[in-house]
């Protein structure tokens, strides 16, 4: 992409009305604007960071066999009348009439509708075990928007349902969440905790919530520093392999981490006093085991390997996907602007042309623009006629992991700069160099 027939309006001010870094640097690189409370539109760098998340969240869901699929924003009141959940619900929900006087509803989640699809086409263990999701917009009506797409109410975000004929089933769905969110989280960049939550009346390890660590987090944790050493790394992960999976799961769940819902003073001074720690929160995820509290109320019945006709165990498991964007923020910036990580990142690298209009400089940008466009790694080519200093603030403030920068003085070399946005650091090196750098 060429920046000056792009569409990229960068703010000069800092927004007022942003107090947390994620928000004021979304709207001064030109990321969103909003249209109204807690809703906001995805202009086109935004919109490039939304869909990269996007992606690798169905690649991940996908590598652990769940199935994508999409359902509509608005649903019919009825099935929630089903549920019980249409009176039970509250103001948060935003309700619809429509010109038949049908009430209507902009979906908060899909519980109802998922198993309403589920009972009116299996009946029987053996189409178990599935897990249906979709990555879709949704609908609060949030007391306090607030924190830009941290907490908006419009926001988009990948729910997804396990139906199991057994409880060991539905444990086994759980474990393939856990584990398939952890991957996602740390191809993001981002250290992801899993958290003991609050599962209300049902009791019993089955929520977890999944927070990053930031001081502007919304809820307080508290947590055993032993479990912000754990990674995946490039383990290899079997999905069909139960045992491993447990395995996993066992290793992120067995050092003490909780938010405050659930927080235990007795068991955290337990822990060894130099691992003791607490800091804020961002919820970025949570999966749940919930049993059969809708396959019961909404008649989602399958006959299991004696006949008999049993309800269905579920469990719904979200992932926050515009909230990410900003929680990836917050984990990744300077007083610059962002520094992305190379997973998500609009543009893998950033062409600043330090002299625009000179034959030289600009035919050696063409060249680099040509050599990383057909290598895949989606430059951004400045080649507005603007001074170097505002090229640099645009390239610091926007994060594109890396920066090269072309001139008439390195020309003369033979070489033009690589620069890290993240270390900093530069180093000169030949055109075909950077690019091979970059492959
Ligand atoms: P919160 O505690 O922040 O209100 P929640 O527990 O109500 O979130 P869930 O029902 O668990 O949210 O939804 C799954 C995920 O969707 C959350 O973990 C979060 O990442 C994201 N999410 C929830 N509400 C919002 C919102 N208003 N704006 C953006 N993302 C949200
Ligand atoms: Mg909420
Ligand atoms: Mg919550
Ligand atoms: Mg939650």
């Amino acid at each position: 992409m060429r920046l000056s027939r792009y569409f990229l309006p960068v703010l000069k001010e800092t927004p007022a009305e942003a107090q947390i870094a994620s928000h004021r640097l979304m709207l001064r690189a030109g990321m969103i604007k909003q249209s109204s409370a807690g809703i906001y539109s995805w202009l086109p760098l935004g919109y490039r960071v939304l869909r990269n998340i996007e992606r690798i969240v169905h690649e991940e869901q996908q590598r652990a066999g769940h199935i994508p699929m999409l359902m509509p924003t608005l649903q019919s009141a009825d099935l929630w009348r089903e549920s019980g959940r249409y009176d039970a619900y509250g103001p948060e929900m935003l309700r619809i009439r429509d010109r038949h006087d049908r009430d209507m509803l902009y979906g908060p989640t899909n519980e109802e509708m998922i198993t309403d699809i589920f009972r009116s086409h299996v009946a029987s263990y053996r189409d178990l075990p599935m897990t249906l999701y979709h990555i879709q917009w949704k609908f609060r009506d949030e007391v306090r928007p607030r924190f830009g797409v941290m907490r908006g109410r419009e926001f988009f975000m990948k729910d997804g349902y396990n139906f199991d004929v057994s409880y060991e089933d539905a444990m086994y769905a759980y474990d393939r969440h856990m584990v398939s969110y952890l991957r996602t989280y740390e191809r993001m960049g981002l250290k992801a905790i899993p958290m003991r939550a609050d599962s209300g009346p049902i009791g019993g390890e089955d929520t977890h919530e999944f927070l990053v660590l930031a001081d502007t987090g919304e809820s307080e944790v508290f947590y055993d520093s032993a479990i912000t050493d754990l990674t995946l790394g490039d383990r290899t992960i079997d999905y069909d392999d139960r045992a491993s999976l447990r395995a996993v799961c066992e290793e992120w769940t067995t050092p003490y981490a909780r938010t405050d819902e659930t927080h235990d003073e007795e068991a955290y001074a337990s822990i060894p006093e130099e691992r003791r720690r607490t800091s804020r929160g961002i919820e970025v995820g949570q999966i749940f085991y919930f049993g059969t509290k809708y396959s019961e109320a909404m008649g989602a019945i399958v006959t299991n390997e004696d006949g008999e006709r049993v309800p269905v165990h579920m469990g719904s498991h979200g992932i926050g996907v515009s909230r990410l964007v900003g929680a990836i923020i917050e984990a990744s910036h300077d007083d610059k602007g962002i520094i992305w990580p190379e997973g998500v990142t609009p543009y893998r690298a950033g062409i600043v042309n330090l002299r625009q209009g000179d034959a030289e400089a600009d035919a050696a940008c063409e060249q680099l623009y040509a050599a990383l466009g057909d290598a895949g790694l989606d430059p951004l080519y400045d080649d507005r006629d603007e001074r170097a200093g505002a090229k640099f603030a645009t390239m610091d403030l926007i994060g594109l992991p890396w920066r090269i920068t072309v001139g008439p003085r390195g020309l003369a070399k033979g070489v033009v700069e690589l620069t890290s946005r993240r270390t900093g650091e530069s180093e000169e090196m030949s055109i075909e160099a950077a690019v091979e750098r970059l492959r």
